[in-house]
């Protein structure tokens, strides 16, 4: 009875999960709290329990079991218990301690109100801190607002020197993958990853496929790739037959379609590189739609973000916490494909991530003291704007910066 925890509640695609996850086991290391996860469909399949002679599952029988219908509305939540005023965030404002419930939702996704943004606030947490069970919706990467609140500063400090690992050490500490979803990596990784010289993941995520023509984003992953030389190019007059082989590199294409495998590999069979290199191209699986929490769909995801992570250069599209979880693990730096705008290609095609951590998309904009809209991406030096999202925030190392 003495202890207390955080319940993390799935929703989303995989990769806005692995993110949530990892942001609600570290704030319940900050608040000396015990995570439990509730498995949803498929995460019990996915992952291995990170913590040896216990487990992170919440019993099946626990009985809070109506959260399917929390969502930002709810009467449990967060901000509309404060809204309602049936419990106050001014220090001491609950004067009797017991009116407080045993329990509240805390509503973090992406469609959260101002009320429960106040999360993130000082005052709130030491509310917080008063109840036993927090039960925690989000499908974001919500650490970076962490660093923003003064109380867990000194510990973050401890916890990572460099500020741009959180999620590199936090997901190789969390996520195993189970036996199958190892199974479908290491046979993919030995047929067609291992033997190459040189590894390279392109992740291709069309969020708005009414205005990204596959044309128009083939141009860009090959104009990146060239103009970052991670790609040789190819020749059109060349003999067809290169005299001498100079290495050998394995691209490796993730997407729900297959049309950009299909393409660029058919331009490194149709003609010779420049360089002299051999280059081939693989891709695990082209799912053609999202299908969150089936099985088998999910287990490809999964492989395939790792997969990804075990390329030494990477290319990923904006926006896309797939690509983020991938960067995250492989703790790789990647060139992030811009999105376009009015239909046109951004010029330069792709930027070089600051660090190799994830973005959060939709972080409080909120001066808890001065009670004003301030721009949180200017306040500490290694909390900044993301490249792909510009109002949103991630951690770099300000070290490496200077
Ligand atoms: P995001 O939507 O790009 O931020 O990434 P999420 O992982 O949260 O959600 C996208 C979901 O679509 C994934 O979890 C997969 O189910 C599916 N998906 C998207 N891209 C791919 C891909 O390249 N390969 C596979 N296997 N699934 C994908």
């Amino acid at each position: 009875m003495e202890c207390s925890y955080v319940v993390w509640l799935s929703y989303s695609g995989l990769g806005n999960r692995m993110l949530s996850l990892a942001s609600a086991f570290l704030y319940a290391l900050l608040t000396n709290r015990l995570l439990l996860i509730d498995r949803g469909a498929d995460m019990a399949d996915l992952f291995c329990e990170p913590f040896p002679e216990t487990s992170w599952l919440l019993p099946l029988d626990f009985p809070i079991n109506q959260w399917s219908s929390f969502n930002k509305n709810a009467p449990q939540s967060y901000g509309s218990l404060l809204k309602c005023k049936a419990i106050s965030n001014v220090p001491d404002g609950n004067a009797n301690g017991s009116s407080l419930p045993a329990y509240v939702y805390l509503h973090l996704g992406h469609d959260y109100g101002d009320f429960d943004k106040l999360f993130f606030c000082e005052d709130d947490q030491q509310l917080l801190r008063k109840i036993p069970w927090l039960l925690l919706r989000s499908n974001v990467y919500f650490v970076p607002s962490l660093f923003l609140i003064p109380t867990y500063e000194e510990e973050l400090g401890r916890l990572f020197p460099q500020r741009d690992t959180v999620f590199h050490h936090l997901g190789r500490y969390l996520f195993h993958p189970t036996n199958l979803v190892w199974g479908l990596i290491t046979r993919s990784y030995r047929s067609y990853l291992a033997k190459a010289e040189e590894r390279m993941g392109i992740q291709v995520r069309v969020f708005d496929a009414a205005n990204a023509p596959v044309q128009h984003v083939l141009d860009q992953i090959l104009a990146c790739s060239l103009a970052e030389k991670l790609l040789p190019d190819v020749s059109l007059h060349d003999p067809v037959i290169s005299s001498t082989v100079t290495g050998s590199k394995v691209v490796l294409v993730t997407s729900l379609d297959s049309v950009y495998f299909e393409k660029i590999r058919s331009m490194y069979w149709e003609h010779p590189t420049t360089t002299g290199e051999i280059v081939s191209v693989y891709q695990p699986s082209h799912e053609e739609y999202q299908q969150t929490e089936k099985q088998m769909h999910e287990m490809k995801a999964w492989a395939e973000m790792y997969l990804l992570s075990s390329t030494e250069v990477l290319v990923t599209s904006a926006w896309s916490t797939f690509g983020y979880v991938a960067q995250g693990l492989g703790g790789l730096k990647p060139r992030i494909l811009l999105r376009p705008e009015n239909g046109t290609m951004p010029k330069p095609p792709c930027r070089r991530a600051l660090s190799m951590e994830p973005c959060f998309h939709t972080p409080p904009y909120y001066d808890c003291k001065a009670k004003v809209v301030i721009d949180t991406g200017a306040v500490i030096p290694h909390v900044r704007h993301c490249e792909d999202v510009s109002w949103g925030l991630k951690l770099v190392d300000q070290a490496k910066r200077l």
